[in-house]
C-alpha cells in the first residue's frame, strides 16, 4: 500500500494521542517504516536520529536481535498464560525475581502491569489497602506536584498536574492534591537548592495540614526527574527530603520512575541516585524498551506483607487479564540481559557527553536553561533571557521546532511552550551524541531567524 493512501486511512480512521483531531486531520501522517540502533528510518526513506527513544521508551535502541528472538521463541511456545488461578509462566517470576535484585532496599514483589499508567492506578489502589489492613481507611487523600504527569487513565490523568489532561474530563477528583513544583529555573524562591528544597518541604507539610493532617492523607507521587512537565531536575538531596517528611508523617512515598527506569539517568533505577528507597514505585518503557507493551510496579515488603496478612485467605481483587504477560516479560528479560551487558555503562558515557553538549549551547540567543541528567535533558528557549520570556504561543514553536528538527535529520520532543526534550536510546555511539547536539544548534539557528518567535 502506498504511504499518500496511509495518510488517508489514518485521517479518516485512526485516533491520535495528545493530538489535535482537526489539526492532526489538516498536517496528516509521517509513517516510520523502520528504526536500527538509534536511528529510524521514515517512508520518504529518510534516515534521522533518534533523540527522544520514540517516547523515551526505547531506552536499548532498535534492532537488538537478542530481543526478537525472546519474543519470537516465547510466541511460539506459550503466547500467554494468565496469572489467575494459582497459573503462571516462566518469564514474569524470572523477571519477577532478577528486578527484585537490582530494585532499591525492600521493594522486593512486583506487580506487573500494561504500562505506566494503569501501573500508577495500581499504585492507588494499593495504597487504599494498605491503609484499610492499618485500619486507617480515612487515609485516602492523594498530593503529586504541579508539573507531574502519571498517566492517562482517570485516576492517573488526575494524579497529573498538566491542565491539558484536566479540562473537559472533570478532573482532577477532589481526592487529589497538588502542590508547587521544585522547577529551578522559575522557582519563585530562586535557584538556591537549600531554597527550593526547603521551599518543596514547607509546602507539602502545608497541604497536609489543610487537607485535615497526616491521619488523612495516603501518598504523595513524585517522578525523580520531572519528565513531561518539561524535564525538570530537582536538586541533589530533594527527594532524600521529601521521602523523610512522608516517614515522619506515616504517608506512603511512591516514586514514579516510567521514564527515569532503566538506565535513562545512569543506574537502572533514578532512586538509587538519592539512595532513596520509595513505599512503591513505578516502571514501564524501558522495561521492555517499548518493544512490547508492560509495566511494573515494586511494593515494600512492609506494604506486600500487610495486604497479604489482611486478605488473608482472601483474594486481593485486583488484576489484568495481561498481567505478568509471558511475552513481555521474556523481552524484559532480554532487555535487562542489554542493561547488564554494557548498555548501562555505554549510558553513563554518552549522558555525560550529551549533557556537556547541551550545555554548551547556553551561548545562544533563544536558550534560558539547559538541564538533565545522564540520557534525559531539556533546553528551555526563551525569546528573552533576563526577563526568562517564553517564545509566543501563537508562533506555534512546538509543532515548527519539531517539524525543523526532522528535516535536519533529528527527532526530538518539542512541548508547547518550546522546551525542547532529549531522551536518547543508550546505545548512542559518541558521533550520534554530537549529531544530537550539531542537529539541535541548526535548529535553533533557523527558529532565530523567524521574525514572529523573535
Ligand atoms: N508516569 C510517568 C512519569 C510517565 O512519564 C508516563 C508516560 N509518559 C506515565 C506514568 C504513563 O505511562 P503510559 O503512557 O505507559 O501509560
Amino acid at each position: 500500500m502506498s504511504s499518500n493512501s496511509l495518510v488517508e486511512l489514518d485521517r479518516a480512521h485512526l485516533i491520535h494521542p495528545v493530538a489535535s483531531w482537526r489539526g492532526h486531520e489538516k498536517s496528516g501522517v509521517r509513517i516510520l517504516t523502520s528504526a536500527k540502533g538509534a536511528t529510524v528510518t521514515d517512508a520518504s526513506g529518510q534516515t534521522l536520529i533518534d533523540g527522544f527513544a520514540g517516547l523515551w521508551c526505547v531506552n536499548a535502541g532498535y534492532g537488538h536481535e537478542s530481543v526478537v528472538e525472546a519474543a519470537t521463541r516465547q510466541l511460539r511456545d506459550l503466547p500467554y498464560a494468565t496469572g489467575y488461578f494459582g497459573l503462571a509462566s516462566e518469564p514474569p517470576i524470572r523477571l519477577a525475581s532478577r528486578l527484585a535484585e537490582h530494585a532499591p532496599g525492600d521493594l522486593d514483589h512486583v506487580y506487573f502491569t500494561l504500562g505506566g499508567s494503569d501501573a500508577v492506578d495500581t499504585t492507588v489502589r494499593f495504597a487504599r489497602y494498605y491503609w484499610q489492613a492499618r485500619g486507617l481507611p480515612q487515609k485516602d487523600q492523594f498530593i503529586s506536584l504541579e508539573q507531574g504527569y502519571h498517566g492517562s487513565t482517570t485516576v492517573g490523568a488526575g494524579l497529573t498536574a498538566l491542565p491539558l489532561f484536566h479540562a473537559g474530563f472533570g478532573l482532577p477528583m477532589d481526592w487529589q492534591h497538588k502542590i508547587p513544583s521544585h522547577y529551578a529555573y522559575r522557582n519563585p524562591v530562586g535557584t538556591d537548592p537549600s531554597a527550593i528544597i526547603a521551599a518543596s518541604v514547607a509546602q507539602l507539610r502545608a497541604k497536609v495540614v489543610q487537607i485535615g493532617g497526616a491521619e488523612r492523607v495516603a501518598a504523595f507521587y513524585a517522578e525523580p526527574i520531572q519528565g513531561s512537565g518539561g524535564v525538570l531536575v530537582p536538586p541533589a538531596g530533594w527527594m532524600a527530603a521529601m521521602r523523610a517528611v512522608c516517614t515522619e508523617l506515616d504517608i506512603l512515598f511512591v516514586a514514579d520512575e516510567v521514564i527515569t527506569g532503566f538506565g535513562r539517568t545512569g543506574p537502572l533505577f533514578a532512586c538509587s541516585d538519592e539512595g532513596i528507597v520509595p513505599d512503591m514505585l513505578t516502571t514501564a518503557k524501558g522495561l521492555t524498551s517499548g518493544y512490547v507493551p508492560m509495566g511494573a510496579v515494586f511494593l515494600s515488603d512492609r506494604i506486600y506483607q500487610t495486604i497479604a496478612d489482611h486478605a488473608g485467605a482472601a483474594a486481593v481483587g485486583h488484576g489484568f487479564t495481561y498481567s505478568a504477560h509471558p511475552v513481555s516479560a521474556a523481552v524484559g528479560l532480554a532487555v535487562l540481559d542489554l542493561y547488564e551487558g554494557g548498555l548501562l555503562d555505554n549510558g553513563r558515557i554518552m549522558g555525560a557527553r550529551l549533557q556537556a553538549g547541551l550545555a554548551a549551547l547556553a551561548d545562544h540567543p533563544l536558550v534560558g536553561d539547559v538541564r538533565g541528567r545522564g540520557m534525559l535533558a531539556a533546553v528551555e528557549l526563551v525569546i528573552d533571557k533576563a526577563k526568562k520570556t517564553p517564545l509566543p504561543a501563537a508562533a506555534l514553536p512546538a509543532t515548527r521546532i519539531f517539524d525543523r528538527a526532522w528535516q535536519n535529520g533529528l527527532v526530538i520532543r518539542a512541548f508547547a511552550s518550546g522546551t525542547l526534550g532529549y531522551a536518547p536510546p543508550l546505545c548512542c555511539t559518541a558521533d550520534e551524541i554530537d549529531a544530537i547536539v550539531e542537529r539541535t544548534r541548526l535548529t535553533l539557528d533557523q527558529t532565530l531567524e523567524d521574525a514572529d518567535v523573535r
